[in-house]
C-alpha cells in the first residue's frame, strides 16, 4: 500500500526554491525568468560563463560575478521521457532535454511537444512556467 505524501514531505523536498531576495542570493535569475529572459553568471576574474548561476566561481573561486543573458534560442543535444516518480505537483509524462544555450549546457524541461517531435539538433526557446504558488520554473518549447 502506498501512503499519500504529506505536505511536510513536499516542503522537505521542494524542487522549486524560494525566489525572493530574502531567501535567495540569485533572485535576479528568477526576476529575469519572469520577464522571459534566461540569465546566468559570468566570472569577472576568469571570464568563465557559469551554469547554474552562482555566487562563487568554481574555476577560480572569485566572488566577482556579473549577470549575462544567454541566447534566445538553444538546441537539443539529447532528451528523455520520465514516465514515473515525479515530485508531487508535476504531471507525467515529463520530457527533459540536455540543451546547449550559447556557452552552457544544462538539463531543461520540454513542454508543448510529444516525444516523437523531438530530436537532437532541434531548436528550443525559453517558455517560463508559472507554478500555482506564484513561483516560476524554466521550461522550453520547440521553435
Ligand atoms: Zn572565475
Amino acid at each position: 500500500m502506498v501512503e499519500k505524501l504529506t505536505w511536510d514531505y513536499v516542503y522537505g523536498c521542494d524542487p522549486v526554491p524560494q525566489q525572493t531576495s530574502e531567501f535567495n542570493k540569485l533572485h535576479e535569475y528568477y526576476e529575469a525568468l519572469n520577464e522571459g529572459r534566461l540569465m546566468t553568471t559570468k566570472c569577472d576574474a576568469c571570464g568563465q560563463v557559469l551554469w547554474p548561476p552562482r555566487t562563487v566561481c568554481p574555476e577560480c573561486m572569485s566572488g566577482r560575478l556579473s549577470w549575462t543573458q544567454l541566447p534566445d534560442e538553444g538546441e537539443i543535444i539529447v532528451f528523455t521521457v520520465q514516465e514515473s516518480g515525479a515530485f508531487p505537483g508535476f504531471t507525467l509524462p515529463l520530457i527533459f532535454a540536455y540543451l546547449q544555450f550559447g556557452p552552457v549546457r544544462f538539463i531543461g524541461k520540454i513542454i508543448g511537444a510529444e516525444p516523437e517531435e523531438l530530436a537532437p539538433g532541434k531548436k528550443v526557446r525559453l517558455q517560463p512556467e508559472k507554478q500555482e504558488d506564484g513561483r516560476i520554473l524554466p521550461a522550453f518549447r520547440l521553435i
